[in-house]
């Protein structure tokens, strides 16, 4: 008999108290369905407030399937995911959030369409933003159109985090050990053959959020810093039309001055000209403290998570 295939599934939590039980009760729900599969739940605290560490140590309790992390603190979902990345023991690996946005019943589809043996991942994306305020579909939208046009990272519109993917796929993730990690974008600069799979957004079953605008927003800079040069090239051909222009107009400055011999006026015009260039400089200079900051970050090999807490003695407790 062939040895069974193992699906480890990796859920990033931070105060998910309320969600997680749900989460897992529907989880092993569809793994019971699936009894030809050997199923590892990777569940990550990442430094909840609330009690889902309990929750962990009590489904782990029942369930010897469970495996939980604990971080120090809190380190963002990022750095959640790279856990569970390094972590995985399966031949299949499955990100999904606690909050059932990620819907379970998705699963035996997704490895019925990774067994077919045509694809390395089948990554999800939801096809509808009902539930969105208009404005951040809108900046979103344009979001997803600049990083594609700037980049390598083939983003798709919609995506989300939750994907099935090989074992190869994994390693592929774990070799990326940049600290500034922008899941989307690894996922799609890895290549691979990825199956997209549509399905209606789903709203959170409990707890709340944790982005609001302005974490977004932030977090689709990053992206764009994080798979993009563009930036850096815009501000340096900015600097280049700059010169020319001023070039032009000393020129012009210059012989109206020996034609016409009137040097004073133009007041106006002048203030107006400085601060323009002193703001395209300061704008230029922001742009290149951006990259600089990254690069600091990157040159200083700190940790991506340091766990406090595991029931597995095997795992990996800083990386
Ligand atoms: N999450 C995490 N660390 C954080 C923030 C979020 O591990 O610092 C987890 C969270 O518990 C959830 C998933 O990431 O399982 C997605 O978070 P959320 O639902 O807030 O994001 P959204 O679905 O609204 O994009
Ligand atoms: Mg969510």
């Amino acid at each position: 008999m062939m040895e069974k295939k193992k699906v480890t599934l990796i859920v990033p939590c931070y105060n998910e108290e309320e969600s997680l039980p749900i989460f897992y009760e529907a989880a092993a729900e569809v793994t019971a369905s699936l009894p030809a599969y050997d199923f590892q739940f990777l569940l990550v605290n990442d430094g909840s407030k609330d009690k889902t560490l309990d929750v962990m140590r009590m489904l782990a309790a029942r369930d010897p399937r469970v495996t939980y992390l604990s971080f120090s603190r809190n380190f963002g979902k990022e750095a959640a995911m790279f856990a569970g990345f390094v972590n995985a023991k399966g031949d299949y690996v499955a990100v999904m959030d606690a909050d059932m946005q990620d819907p379970p019943s998705l699963l035996p589809q997704m490895l019925e369409i990774l067994e077919g043996g045509e694809y390395d991942s089948v990554a999800t994306r939801r096809v509808s933003r009902v539930g969105e305020p208009p404005i951040r579909s809108f900046f979103a939208r344009m979001f997803y159109r600049i990083i594609n046009r700037i980049s390598d990272a083939d983003v798709v519109d919609g995506a989300r985090d939750f994907r099935l993917m090989r074992r190869e796929m994994v390693d592929a993730i774990v070799s990326m050990c940049e600290v500034n990690r922008f899941s989307k974008g690894i996922f799609g600069w890895i290549g691979f053959r990825t199956y997209w799979l549509p399905y209606e957004n789903v709203q959170r079953v409990a707890g709340e959020t944790k982005w609001n605008f302005f974490s977004l927003f932030r977090y689709s800079i990053d992206g764009i810093i994080n798979f993009s040069q563009a930036p850096l090239a815009i501000a340096s051909y900015t600097g280049i039309v700059f010169t020319i222009i001023s070039f032009i107009m000393v020129v012009f400055v210059f012989l109206r001055r020996l034609i016409f011999g009137d040097p004073v006026a133009g007041w106006a015009s002048t203030i107006c000209i400085i601060l323009f260039i002193g703001g395209v400089q300061l704008l230029c200079m922001g742009i290149m403290g951006q990259y600089l900051s990254k690069a600091y970050l990157e040159v200083k090999h700190r940790p991506h998570y340091i766990v406090s807490e595991s029931n597995d003695d095997e795992t990996i407790r800083i990386r």
